[in-house]
């Protein structure tokens, strides 16, 4: 431990760890805190294309070897067996009704299967969190960052003529141990334990999407997939649709389901916040579960000898996951995107979104210190924006329910993103003229908000909305999507990828 640091970095989940692990690199000393211990359960597991470009651009611009083979599974698997990830094809939606077992028609009326990557080579994963955030711990430490875990701010104050931090730690029964920094960055996944000390304020009454979640990891998941009508067609066409992020879509919600190679599935049910109460005993969570999984008979059959394994103290719960900062900068501090803001699991948008701010942080950090500020501001006000639209793209898919076909024609909007997105950062990996996910295409937005309001005001499911969607997304679709020929089965969305 040093009197004095570049930066302290609070929180060392995958994102804190990883910014960490780069300014180490870039010779700058980081000390990075864990009020937790590593291995420690994590939820938020499914990667996508985007994640798996911000990964392999890490890696190559800040010459960090050992990460580059977590941009796809083959190398993943091949360099690091034991590293848990699982194989996520694509994208894979079914859906359910209570009572009522999962069927499906020649036009696959009650699915959706979109395609990321064209082999399991290069595929993309679903993260083990506990393993992967330790692993990216130890490798911030192997660089020579000062890692300490079980630790938090006791107190902090920024002193802006000297432009300095002065800090103690809390340690465990160690004594307070004073520390001087100059950056002060906020890894710690929205848990308010940095409000004292920045002075941000909630700020999430603006959020549309209002939905809450029960989770947890499990053994014993049996296939879904082999259940559907449409099991060797997929097969040979596209996929199985359970290497894939799988959302069994409900009346008012989903549930995922991501499967990892060790055997243990990671489940969740989302549901408006309305639909829960506003606390759960672990009981009641147990009840709850049952009681969602018996009423929808084929995701009882995929459960029926499923148990819990993780956490440890029974199944996680948050009634409300949107939520929002007041700032996502302040005056010797800046917060990774996911410490600043967080929409809902839907499609899996979260762990791009914070690698995209570990690459635009790092590139601050990382070049002329006279441009370091203003990219900084710049970054700020955009993962501000950023997380506007994907609460729009987000909200509008649950305003689709309980139609799936509605659901289905809504969710396009987030594939153009998607896949715009993935295309601009093949290109160009550090310069994306259109914003994370298009968030800067007002054009797409306004197409988005147009929507919104339509669907808001009249739910009916029907053709001419459909055709309406596809009218709208047409400048951005280049994939086909809603074209009735594709019969809800995309094939190969993502650009090209390099494998190692
Ligand atoms: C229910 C749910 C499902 C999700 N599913 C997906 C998904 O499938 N795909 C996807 O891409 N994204 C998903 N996400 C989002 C994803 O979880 C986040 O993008 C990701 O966790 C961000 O990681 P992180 O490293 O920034 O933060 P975290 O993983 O939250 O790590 C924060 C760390 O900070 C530490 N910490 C907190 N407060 C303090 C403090 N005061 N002092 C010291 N340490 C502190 C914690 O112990 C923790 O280790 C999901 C999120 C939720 C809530």
């Amino acid at each position: 431990m040093k009197p004095e640091y570049f930066a302290l970095v609070v929180g060392s989940g995958f994102s804190g760890s990883l910014l960490a692990w780069i300014l180490q690199k870039q010779g700058k000393d980081t000390l990075l805190i864990d009020q937790s211990t590593h291995p420690r359960f994590a939820i938020g597991e499914s990667s996508t294309p985007t994640a798996d470009f911000l990964i392999r651009h890490l890696a190559e611009r800040w010459g960090l070897r050992e990460l580059a083979p977590l941009a796809s599974f083959g190398p993943w698997q091949s360099h690091y067996p034991d590293l848990v990830c699982g194989k996520k094809r694509g994208f894979a939606y079914y859906s359910h009704t209570a009572g009522n077992s999962f069927t499906d028609d020649d036009l696959h009326a009650n699915s959706l299967l979109v395609a990321a990557s064209s082999d399991d080579a290069r595929s993309d994963t679903h993260w083990l969190r506990s393993d992967v955030d330790h692993w990216l711990f130890r490798q911030a430490v192997n660089s020579g960052t000062t890692g300490l875990e079980g630790t938090s701010i006791r107190n902090a104050t920024f002193d802006p003529v000297a432009s300095k931090w002065q800090c103690t730690l809390a340690n465990g029964d160690d004594p307070e141990t004073p520390i001087q920094f100059r950056w002060l960055i906020d890894a710690t996944g929205g848990s308010p334990g940095l409000r004292d000390w920045t002075g941000v304020r909630p700020n999430s009454d603006w959020m549309r999407t209002r939905t809450g979640a029960i989770f947890g990891h499990f053994r014993g998941v049996e296939d879904f997939a082999i259940q559907t009508p449409s099991y060797q067609e997929d097969l040979q066409n596209l996929f199985c649709g359970d290497d894939s992020a799988q959302h069994h879509v409900l009346e008012k919600g989903w549930l995922w389901a991501l499967r990892f190679c060790n055997g243990v599935t990671s489940l969740g049910f989302v549901l408006p916040e309305g639909c829960w109460p506003t606390s759960l005993t672990a009981e009641e969570r147990t009840t709850s579960w049952r009681t969602l999984v018996a009423r929808y008979p084929s995701i009882e059959r995929m459960l029926c000898s499923s148990e819990i394994v993780a956490p440890k103290s029974g199944l996680g719960f948050m009634r409300r996951l949107s939520r929002c900062n007041s700032s996502a900068m302040g005056k010797g501090w800046i917060s990774l995107p996911n410490a600043y803001g967080f929409v809902d699991p839907l499609h899996s948008s979260g762990i791009a979104h914070s690698l995209s701010g570990v690459a635009r942080i790092a590139e601050a950090f990382g070049g002329d210190e006279r441009c370091t500020l203003n990219l900084l501001n710049a970054y700020a006000e955009d993962v501000h924006e950023e997380l506007v639209w994907i609460d729009t793209f987000v909200a509008l898919c649950y305003q689709g329910l309980p139609s799936f076909n509605n659901f289905v024609a809504l969710a396009s909007y987030y594939f153009v993103s998607a896949i715009g997105f993935e295309q601009d950062v093949a290109l160009d990996p550090v310069h994306w003229p259109r914003g994370y996910m298009l968030a800067k295409d007002g054009s797409l937005r306004s197409q988005a908000e147009a929507m919104f309001k339509r669907v808001s005001e009249n739910k009916s499911d029907s053709k001419e909305l459909v055709e309406t969607i596809q009218r709208s997304i047409a400048p951005w679709n280049r994939v086909g999507l809603l074209d009735p020929r594709q019969r809800n089965r995309l094939a190969h969305t993502v650009a090209p990828k390099r494998i190692f």
